[in-house]
């Protein structure tokens, strides 16, 4: 499951503290921006570093972006200011500062964009028997699972089953999908192999900020401790919060790190399970719905452009041009897992935080944490309800070869027919876009593969 905000881990599971806690979001958003302007750890926006993107878009590539992609929310005027040769983007309104980028005069005179991952059309044509021959992939099963599982509320139980937890099924999927890539000739690394965090921090080191955050958003005496998992007060409670920074904020943001200073791939695959509000996690709803989509960055909110560090990596990314892979990638990667499932688009419940891109039906833009930070095209798979009667069945019968009887139905296991379909799709994706290659470049040797 993708979730944008500390209040969206139970948006989804409770739709009745849905308003109040869309609420306490704006109200966190609002008392950070008043001290530093910066998302919830984040980064100091380094404006210096986009000089590199000078003239390397045209106005129009530029426009197209940020009215059909990235700003599709609206903005303040004073964030972005295209005019006819330049765009003018605020750095910080207190200062009064502003970037200016300047714009290629035409498709011809633009420069070539600085980046480290490659896109396909730059890798060498592909043979036949490995298609993903070279390419640098990083997969990124998401959350932690095992023991924390229920802190990241992931996590539930029917009687005395075997309890389903998202961290350890996409690790589950991510190691039967390696190996699928490198039988493929892609080079394989893991953005998480294990049950364990990425990060060295821990919930207890983020108690202070945590206390600071509730306070500053009007919880004067926040409460220590949350009471049980249904306690409607515990996203006011310093162990809440503490534990939020840890797990996504803290977690989210040393994998970034790990993909663009160490594994520098040429596209992350975040993999995940979805799930409809299931309750109670020790008696949860199951349902007959079932779906599939997968994301790409963009979509930002308005009010989340107004942090200078969003503000400033929306604006990196989208010249990186990591959208135009990503997007072909999504897309073609969708069809084939929607071909493998059998699974229909899901449809978000609202337009207010997703905008969608693409001609398959299944993908959107969404600005979430992964697919911001990580600096190279980024496809974000969200296919099965964990909770859904079918897929819940599918989890307790585990991983097997061929097939098996499920419910009167001869079926994959559910971790090959994920890993395959995301295989399959990459596979359609390179052999067509690396098989119009005229003028391959050499592959660079530079960057480690971490296994
Ligand atoms: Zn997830």
């Amino acid at each position: 499951m993708a979730t944008r905000f500390i209040w969206q881990a139970v948006a989804w599971r409770k739709v009745l503290v849905r308003t109040s806690a869309c609420l306490f979001a704006a109200i966190v958003a609002a008392g950070l921006q008043a001290a530093e302007n910066i998302s919830v750890l984040g980064n100091k926006p380094q404006w210096n570093v986009l000089e590199h993107y000078q003239q390397t878009i045209t106005r129009d590539e530029f426009v197209h972006l940020i009215n059909d992609v990235y700003g599709t929310h609206g903005f303040a005027p004073d964030l972005i200011e295209i005019k006819d040769d330049a765009a003018r983007i605020l750095m910080n309104r207190d200062a009064q500062k502003f970037f200016t980028l300047r714009f290629a005069a035409s498709d011809s005179a633009r420069k070539s964009v600085p980046r480290l991952w490659r896109p396909a059309k730059s890798l060498s044509p592909t043979k036949r028997d490995n298609p993903l021959s070279g390419l640098r992939i990083a997969l990124d099963p998401g959350h932690l699972g095992g023991k924390r599982a229920k802190m990241e509320e992931r996590w539930f139980q029917v009687g005395d089953s075997k309890p389903v937890q998202e961290g350890d099924l996409t690790l589950r999927v991510a190691r039967l999908l390696a190996a699928r890539l490198r039988d493929l000739g892609a080079k394989v690394s893991f953005v998480r192999s294990t049950d364990e965090p990425t990060t060295g921090k821990r919930p207890d080191d983020f108690r202070e900020l945590a206390r600071k955050i509730l306070i500053k958003n009007g919880v004067p005496q926040p409460r220590a401790e949350v009471l049980d998992p249904t306690d409607p007060e515990k996203e006011h409670t310093i162990r809440w919060q503490s534990e939020i920074l840890f797990y996504r904020y803290s977690e989210i943001r040393r994998r970034a790190a790990l993909v663009n200073f160490k594994l520098h791939p040429d596209l992350v695959v975040c993999l995940h399970f979805n799930a409809e509000g299931w309750g109670d996690p020790n008696s949860p709803n199951l349902t007959d719905i079932n779906h599939l989509h997968l994301l790409v960055n963009g979509s930002y909110l308005a009010e989340e452009l107004e942090f200078d560090d969003e503000r400033f990596e929306m604006i990196r990314r989208l010249l990186s041009r990591a959208y135009d892979e990503e997007l072909l990638l999504a897309d073609t990667i969708a069809v084939a897992m929607a071909r493998e499932t059998g699974l229909p688009p899901y449809a978000y419940p609202t337009p207010n935080s997703t905008t969608k891109v693409g001609s398959s039906g299944y993908v959107f833009a969404r600005n979430l944490l992964a697919t911001r930070l990580y600096r190279c095209p980024v496809v974000y798979c969200e296919p099965y309800v964990m909770n859904s009667k079918d897929v819940f069945a599918r989890i307790q019968a585990g991983d097997y070869e061929g097939t098996r009887n499920i419910d009167g139905v001869e079926r994959k296991s559910i971790f090959r027919e994920y890993a395959d379909s995301v295989a399959n799709g990459l596979v359609d994706y390179y052999s067509s876009a690396r098989g119009g290659s005229r003028s391959p470049k050499p592959m660079s040797q530079t960057a480690p593969s971490a296994e």
